[in-house]
């Protein structure tokens, strides 16, 4: 029996992972859930799978909460909570679900107390890549990508030497947008940001996805992750989303990870590895599908992939000014204050104007990156 925490589990991540857990009740249990403000959810949640340990971030909603809870439960509340409840020791792996950079201290706390973690957010490797690997090998902290396109690298990687790779091929379903005029995209509204073809995700990433930011953050984890140099990790627009990542080695040999479109297989794959469980799950029906299309991402239509490419090169804590930047745009968006087509000239101008540090400490990033949420909020403000 594996004992999950959960963190973020009203959000889509944590609901697909809780239905995985429902599918194996004899492997399974969750033990620990948190949310950040969403007690509704939460407490259906906690009815159903009776986790001795509970946090819910937002303070208000945490002590309208408490009362309704078993006098068994351990229950935390806020950020400090959360950084706390995760080093508990009935936790055997975590399920880092959390949106954004908040997840960053919370990974390594987790990391510290030797976790496994499943990760499925990224900005906290984005932001953090050297740190967040250094404590995981020096804590033997094992990281399993959640992540559709990290989890197939991470398969494809299994049973090769990491230095044998000549190139990733980081596979994009190219999202809502792919196609449309510049014309076009300059009257995207939020519905039609937040429409994806292919996956259905939370906001943040939905808006990501349309602008091909979040490939450019997946870039930057892959390089963490896997060791890999950025000019070794080619994105390639690939519409039906079958193959969710490849990997070539230097004999010329490709590998790649395909299955239909469900986040329940990735995240499975997270918490039974190295088992592969029957989950009653399709395959991929090939005729049905008839062909699988690449083309090369256009980043002028699309400059934030360029950016994050830019980030990687420059690395030290532009990585984290990208993230911040760009986190406070997609929030101005999905509030109405700025366009989409307003993105990306955003975030550029801050890195333009950001000192970079190179090899930083993470007190350094972390004020890189709230001196880039205060650029951010004066521009979309402007
Ligand atoms: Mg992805």
């Amino acid at each position: 029996m594996k004992n999950i925490a959960i963190l973020g589990s009203t959000g889509s991540i944590g609901r697909n992972t809780l239905e995985v857990i429902r599918n194996f009740p004899g492997k399974l249990r969750a033990v620990a859930l948190s949310a950040n403000c969403n007690a509704g959810v939460l407490y259906a949640q906690i009815k159903e799978f009776n986790p001795g340990l509970v946090c819910l971030k937002e303070e208000s909603a945490a002590l309208k909460l408490e009362p309704r809870l078993k006098s068994t439960t351990l229950f935390f509340k806020g950020q400090r909570g959360l950084e706390e409840m995760v080093q508990d020791r009935r936790i055997d792996k975590v399920v880092l679900a959390i949106t954004g950079s908040a997840a960053l201290t919370v990974l390594l706390k987790a990391i510290e107390s030797g976790k496994e973690v499943a990760l499925a957010n990224k900005e906290a490797l984005v932001m953090a890549g050297n740190i967040i690997m250094r404590k995981a090998s020096r804590s033997k902290a094992k990281i399993i990508p959640i992540d559709s396109e990290q989890s197939a690298i991470w398969q494809c990687l299994k049973n090769e030497n990491g230095k044998k790779v000549r190139k990733i091929y980081l596979t994009a379903s190219g999202g809502p947008f792919r196609g449309k005029s510049r014309q076009e995209l300059k009257k995207i509204s939020v519905k039609e940001a937040l429409r994806h073809p292919k996956w259905r995700m939370g906001p943040k990433i939905s808006v990501d996805s349309a602008d091909l930011m979040n490939k450019g953050l997946e870039v930057l984890e892959a390089m963490h992750l896997f060791g890999v140099e950025a000019e070794k990790i080619k994105v390639l627009i690939h519409p039906q989303s079958i193959i969710h990542s490849m990997v070539e080695f230097e004999d010329g040999v490709i590998l790649a990870q395909l299955s239909i479109t469900d986040m329940r297989i990735p995240i499975q794959y997270a918490l039974t590895y190295p088992e592969r469980l029957d989950n009653g799950l399709a395959g991929v029906d090939f005729c049905e599908i008839g062909r699988l299309d690449f083309e090369e991402p256009d980043l002028r239509k699309f400059p934030c992939l360029g950016l994050a490419y830019r980030a990687a090169k420059e690395s030290g804590t532009l990585p984290a000014v990208l993230n911040a930047a760009n986190e406070i745009c997609v929030e101005a968006f999905l509030s109405g204050v700025i366009k989409f087509v307003a993105i990306p000239g955003i975030i550029e101008k801050i890195m333009d104007s950001h000192k970079v540090i190179l090899q930083p400490e993470l007190d350094e990033i972390l004020r890189a990156d709230s001196w880039a949420r205060g650029e951010a909020c004066r521009a979309v403000n402007n």
